[in-house]
């Protein structure tokens, strides 16, 4: 034999007995801790046998007690129940981590585990991931070592609905990737982001309003040089109404509970939460003032270590006030002589603080909120806006002003983490997008949401599991394709140009008059023939067409969801009259004149802004090219109860997520996979020092050179196929223990 000394762990690869602790017996059913299923040793090669743990001191993660099957593609058969028990096993452990393959699914424990202390992740950084328990931080060390060993940008894409887990799952991979670097800014940066993007929602305390993309970009060492983040709001309208039980952003309720005295009377804001429209949720939801008084200090120290200044800070939070204490303005009805109506506004005060705040004259701001400047033949009119059309005009003024003020933090945040040397960079990207959604009502701002998981679903599906298997029969190597459900006809549905929902939403929005009415008949028209589209006298109609009149139906991928249309219009266009835009740029306030450049009046062009579906396709396109250039990792989180309480797990609830995640085709096509593939070259230049056969210079023909490598190494020839250009690899533990003995070679 040929091989340059022999790797202490490669004998594994030779035998299969080896492989499997736990209950994973050898080759067909063993007496495992499933009912009905059990783990097939084949690709159980994420387990290591527990033996290799003697030594492992207490509070590092060991595998010894790891129930169930800590990979489910090692189940056997591959069902959705057998998904589902493996992982109520597991959960009643605390085991909320289980693999698919390459993959994780991590089961929302809605309470603390010792899981993420500093031993744990030194333990994952200097363990061979086979000897240790599931966990997200060796999907986070997989992302990072594909950065700095192998060169290549990868990526991180946590799924799963509202509650799941999400934002946790995509702390906890940055923390680990970042725990080395002790300027960590990206990971510094998360308490501003929830501050001023999350809010407390039914299904969760801390939602994520908005979506985003956190890359974190390493020089050619390896080393985090700094990084970015993209976000996509979309719950654009929670400034100015909450759904009952649920609260405004959090900043707010921090703000109050936290800010002194003399922070707050400089706001010309009062303690007292209920002196707030805003802030008063239609029925009462539970805030703790400690909590909140905490956080503001969390948010506030953070800002400070971002580098910006105090006066910077209090510019910022006298937006955030002037929006408080905006929505506290009420116009009533008045008869003018000339027999028109107009408003007046019955909180001067409150009207003359905002001004304050923002640095603007009062006939200003009067003028933009209860007039309207209209131009008709050449002339000029200013016309008084009713009291209810001044209260939609306060209430845009509020998302407007909120919404812009994210935006320029998240730049600002951009701007401190931003990567200053220049040379060669890789990126490691974290996708943490809002997950689907079906509430009691459905408005435009779910459509977005929905559409939004359903391309992400599309992507993945096709980098995971459609691409994988047309790259086996492409390569030819001897495969049973296993059917993918995909979900292009409703992304087609939704996204089509012309026909699409979206476009006609954007075609009705462009009308001059269009509204509500008009929408639905265009809807009808258009996408009523869709087998996924219900809506009422729809050439389609479905036996449970109980639909009411001023709505539709999608189904979707993760179910069907009814979406009233009430709104969608005024949601999409979101266009500020220029009224209000010119007196916010006039405003001597700093940031808002970089809040509102279109008000600058020495800008001539009058060209209509994107609407909210245009924007929302355009930055999902860029997302889903960003998503596809990269090696994709994913972890799937679900939440087992709609109750947020530890320990619960619905089986009816988390096996809707099984399915609707596609767990079980992404465990077959891993089960009978291969978890390796890299071409002839690529192998033989990465392993070639491996063998003498190969080392130091092969002049042969690259396949025979692999063949020569592969048959000195301890690999089992059912372990490895070769494809028209491409290597194959069974197991991720050959190829792990593969890097582990080059490693020691280098
Ligand atoms: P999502 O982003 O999917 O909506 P979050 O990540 O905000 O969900 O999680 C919701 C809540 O669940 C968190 O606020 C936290 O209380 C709990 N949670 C999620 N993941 C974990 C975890 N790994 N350990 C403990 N609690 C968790
Ligand atoms: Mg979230």
């Amino acid at each position: 034999m040929s091989v340059r000394g022999r790797p202490s762990g490669l004998s594994s690869l030779c035998s299969q007995s080896s492989v499997g602790g736990m209950g994973c017996g050898v080759g067909g059913p063993v007496v495992g801790h499933l009912v009905g299923s059990t783990c097939s040793s084949s690709s159980a090669s994420r387990v290591g046998s527990a033996g290799s743990l003697v030594g492992v001191g207490a509070g590092v993660p060991s595998l010894e007690g790891e129930v169930g099957c800590p990979d489910c593609a090692a189940l056997y058969p591959i069902t959705d129940d057998a998904l589902l028990h493996n992982l109520h096993t597991r959960y009643k452990r605390d085991q909320i981590y289980t693999y698919v393959g390459t993959g994780l699914i991590s089961v929302n424990p809605y309470r603390r585990l010792a899981l993420y202390t500093p031993e744990v992740i030194n333990a994952y950084r200097s363990t061979c991931v086979f000897h240790l328990p599931p966990h997200i931080y060796a999907v986070a060390d997989a992302a990072h070592r594909g950065v700095w060993e192998r060169n290549m940008d990868q990526v991180v894409v946590v799924t799963g609905e509202s509650g799941a887990g999400k934002t946790e799952a995509a702390k906890l991979v940055l923390q680990y990737v970042g725990y080395s670097c002790h300027n960590n800014r990206l990971l510094q940066s998360n308490p501003i982001l929830e501050a001023f993007g999350n809010a407390r929602t039914r299904r969760n305390d801390n939602s994520s309003r908005f979506g985003k993309y956190l890359e974190m970009e390493f020089d050619h060492t390896g080393e985090p040089v700094g990084g970015s983040i993209t976000h996509c709001e979309y719950n654009k309208s929670r400034v100015t109404s909450q759904a009952a039980g649920e609260r405004n952003f959090h900043i707010f309720y921090q703000l109050l509970a936290g800010a002194d005295i003399q922070t707050l009377k400089s706001l010309r804001l009062q303690r007292n939460v209920e002196n707030y429209i805003l802030l008063q949720a239609p029925r009462h939801c539970p805030t703790d003032v400690l909590d909140d008084r905490t956080e503001y200090n969390i948010t506030k120290r953070t800002l400070d270590a971002l580098g910006m200044t105090q006066e910077e800070q209090l510019e910022v939070l006298k937006v955030v006030a002037a929006v408080l204490k905006l929505g506290n303005l009420t116009f009533t009805s008045v008869n003018n002589i000339d027999g028109t109506e107009g408003c007046s506004n019955e909180n001067e005060y409150e009207l003359h603080e905002v001004c304050e705040l923002l640095s603007c004259e009062v006939s200003t701001l009067t003028g933009a909120l209860q007039t309207r400047t209209v131009e008709a033949r050449g002339e000029t009119v200013v016309a008084e806006l009713s009291a209810i059309d001044a209260t939609r005009t306060r209430d845009a003024l509020c998302r407007a002003l909120y919404n812009r003020l994210f935006t320029w933090v998240v730049s600002r945040v951009n701007e401190a983490i931003k990567v200053k040397t220049m040379g060669r960079r890789k990126v490691l990207g974290i996708l943490d997008i809002f997950g689907f959604e079906i509430l009691e009502t459905n408005s435009f701002e779910q459509l977005i949401i929905n559409f939004c998981n359903e391309k992400l679903h599309q992507v993945l599906t096709e980098v995971t599991l459609k691409h994988t298997q047309e790259d086996y029969l492409r390569e030819g190597i001897d495969w049973s394709p296993i059917d993918v459900p995909t979900n292009n006809a409703v992304v087609d549905l939704i996204e089509q140009r012309q026909t699409g929902v979206l476009a006609v939403i954007e075609e009705v929005s462009s009308r001059v008059g269009g509204g509500t009415d008009a929408l639905l008949q265009q809807l009808s028209f258009s996408c009523g023939g869709h087998s996924l589209f219900d809506i009422k006298g729809g050439r389609h109609a479905h036996s449970d067409n109980n639909i009411p009149t001023d709505s539709f139906r999608i189904r979707h991928y993760a179910g069907s969801v009814t979406y009233t249309v009430y709104g969608f219009i005024e949601k999409n266009c979101d266009a500020l009259h220029r009224d209000l835009t010119r007196s916010l740029y006039r405003c001597n306030h700093r940031i808002l004149k970089e809040l509102f450049p279109e008000g600058n009046p020495r800008r001539t062009t009058l060209k209509r802004p994107a609407s909210v579906g245009t924007q929302v396709l355009i930055s999902v396109s860029a997302l889903m090219r960003t998503l596809r250039s990269k090696t994709p990792h994913l972890i799937a989180c679900i939440k087992p109860n709609e109750l947020k309480q530890p320990r619960i797990l619905e089986s009816a609830l988390v096996l809707h997520q099984i399915k609707y995640l596609g767990l079980v085709e992404q465990a077959r096509v891993r089960c009978e996979g291969w978890s390796y593939k890299g071409t002839h070259e690529g192998f033989l230049s990465r392993y070639a020092m491996l063998s003498l056969h190969t080392w130091p210079t092969w002049r042969g023909a690259p396949l025979e050179g692999c063949a020569l490598l592969l048959a000195d190494l301890p690999i089992t020839p059912t372990q490895y196929t070769f494809g028209r250009t491409k290597v194959f690899i069974k197991s991720q533990r050959a190829i792990h223990e593969l890097e582990e003995y080059r490693r020691e070679r280098l």
